[in-house]
C-alpha cells in the first residue's frame, strides 16, 4: 500500500516538475500584430504559457517539436461579439418552444467547438438564450471538459419591451420568460438592481441594449430605448463592481447617450455620426462593428419568409448601412475591436467579418490588431493578444499570409489554446 502511494506521488510530482516543453517552429511569425512579422522563429511553450520566442529553429530542450515551417503563425484570434447558444434560421421559434435549458447549453458547446476550429481562441458572448447554460459552458471550457474558445460571458440588462426583452411569442410565454429573467428593468433604481442581479449570477460583463434592435419582434424602431438615467445607473453599478459594459446600439441618439454614460464598447454602431466619433475618441470606448451580421440579416430578409414584417423592415434598413458607417469611424480614429455577431450570422465563418472590414477600408494589419491586441485590451487581458514571454500559448496558423490577403483567415490549419493543440491539418 505504502509503495503504491509513493509511486503515485512520485508520478504527480514529476509531471508537475517536468511539464512538457513544446517548441513550435514557425515559417513566418507575427508575434505582435501591428509590427513586421519575422521568419524562422521558435515559440517555446510550457505549461500553457509562452516561455520565450527565439530566432532560428531550436530543438535543444524540447520534449516535442511542432513543425509549422511552411505556415504563417499568429496569436489566436478573438471575437468580441458572439451568441454561441443559437444560430438564426427558420428553426428559431421552434427551438424557443422545444429546447430545454440543457439543449441550449449543448448547442452552445457545439458552436463553441466550431468557433475554436475557425481559429478563435477567445470570445465574448454578449447575450444568451439561457444565461445559466452560458456560464456553465464558460466554466466547462475553463476546466477542460469541453473544447471551445475561452469565453467572457455577459449578463444582459434590458428595459421592458426593449431589444433583448423576450418578443415574438404569445403573451403567456412573455409572462413566463419575464418571471424567469429578473434582469428586465425600468427606471434607474430598478436597473441598478438588475445589474447587480446579473453580476450576482455570474456575469463577466453587462450587455445592455440602449436602442431597438433588428431581431426583436416589435415595430419600435432602432432608436434610443434606455433613458440617460438608466444608462448611467447601469454603467456606474457595473463599474463599481469591476465589470465593463457593452452597449448594443444602432440609432445615433442611443449610441451617443451610451457613450456619454461611459460604456466601454458600442456593439454595431450602425448610425454613428460625427458627434459619435467625437465621443468615441473622447471616452476611449471601442466600436465592435459586426458587419457580417448586417450582411446576414439582409440575406435572410431577402431570401426567406420566416421573419415578421417588422423585423424584415429593420433588417433591410440597418443591414445595408453598417459598412459605410464603419468607414466613417475608421477615418475618425475610433478604436475598433473585432466582432461578428455570429449567432445572427453563421458560427465558424468569423473570417467573413475580416473580409468585410477590409472592404470597408481597414488595412489587413489593422484588422489583425482589432482581433488580437485591441480585443485583449477591451476584456482587460494583458496575457492575450500577442505571443510574448509569459502570455497564454494561444496561437494559430494559416497556409498563406493574411497580411497579403485577409481571406487567408478562412483557412486556419492549426489551433493551439493554452498550449493544447486542438487542430493540426497537414
Ligand atoms: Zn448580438
Amino acid at each position: 500500500m505504502y509503495r503504491v502511494l509513493v509511486g503515485v506521488l512520485a508520478a504527480i510530482f514529476s509531471s508537475a516538475a517536468n511539464a512538457e516543453v513544446v517548441h513550435v517552429h514557425t515559417g513566418t511569425l507575427l508575434a505582435i500584430p501591428g509590427t513586421e512579422p519575422a521568419n524562422e522563429q521558435t515559440v517555446i511553450v510550457e505549461d500553457g504559457a509562452i516561455l520565450a520566442v527565439v530566432d532560428g529553429y531550436r530543438t535543444q530542450g524540447a520534449d516535442r517539436v511542432i513543425d509549422l515551417k511552411d505556415r504563417f503563425v499568429m496569436p489566436g484570434l478573438m471575437d468580441m461579439h458572439v451568441h454561441l447558444q443559437s444560430e438564426l434560421g427558420p428553426q428559431r421559434f421552434a427551438q424557443a418552444l422545444q429546447f430545454t435549458d440543457a439543449d441550449f447549453a449543448f448547442q452552445g458547446a457545439y458552436y463553441a467547438r466550431k468557433t475554436l476550429m475557425a481559429g478563435f481562441t477567445t470570445v465574448r458572448n454578449v447575450g444568451a438564450r439561457r444565461r445559466d447554460g452560458m456560464y456553465a459552458l464558460r466554466d466547462a471550457v475553463e476546466r477542460g471538459w469541453v473544447d471551445g474558445p475561452r469565453i467572457v460571458a455577459a449578463g444582459g440588462v434590458a428595459v421592458t419591451g426593449g431589444h433583448a426583452d423576450t418578443s415574438g411569442v404569445s403573451a403567456q410565454l412573455l409572462d413566463f420568460y419575464a418571471d424567469r429573467s429578473r434582469t428586465v428593468c425600468d427606471g434607474p433604481f430598478d436597473c441598478r438592481r438588475a445589474t447587480r442581479q446579473a453580476i450576482k449570477y455570474g456575469a463577466d460583463l453587462i450587455k445592455i441594449t440602449s436602442t431597438g434592435g433588428v431581431m426583436s419582434d416589435t415595430n419600435t424602431g432602432t432608436e434610443q430605448q434606455m433613458t440617460d438615467e438608466e444608462l448611467r445607473e447601469v454603467v456606474q453599478t457595473a463599474h463599481s463592481l469591476g465589470r465593463k459594459v457593452a452597449a448594443h446600439a444602432h440609432g445615433a441618439n442611443g449610441i451617443n447617450a451610451a457613450l456619454r454614460a461611459g460604456v466601454d464598447s458600442i456593439e454595431h454602431g450602425t448610425y454613428t455620426n460625427d458627434e459619435s466619433v467625437r465621443l468615441f475618441v473622447e471616452t476611449g470606448a471601442y466600436l465592435v462593428p459586426t458587419l457580417v451580421a448586417g450582411e446576414a440579416v439582409v440575406d435572410i430578409a431577402t431570401n426567406n419568409d420566416f421573419l415578421s414584417p417588422e423585423v424584415r423592415e429593420k433588417a433591410l434598413r440597418v443591414g445595408r448601412v453598417m459598412k459605410e458607417n464603419l468607414g466613417r469611424a475608421i477615418r475618425g480614429g475610433v478604436k475598433i475591436a473585432f466582432g461578428t455577431d455570429n449567432g445572427v450570422s453563421p458560427h465558424g465563418r468569423n473570417a467573413r467579418e475580416a473580409e468585410l472590414m477590409f472592404e470597408a477600408g481597414m488595412a489587413p494589419a489593422d484588422i489583425l490588431v482589432s482581433a488580437t491586441i485591441s480585443a485583449a485590451d477591451l476584456i482587460d487581458r494583458d496575457d492575450l493578444g500577442t505571443l510574448e514571454s509569459g502570455h497564454r500559448a494561444d496561437l494559430i496558423a494559416t497556409t498563406t499570409s493574411p497580411l497579403e490577403d485577409i481571406r487567408a483567415l478562412y483557412d486556419v490549419v492549426f489551433v493551439m489554446k493554452d498550449g493544447v493543440v486542438y487542430k493540426e491539418t497537414r
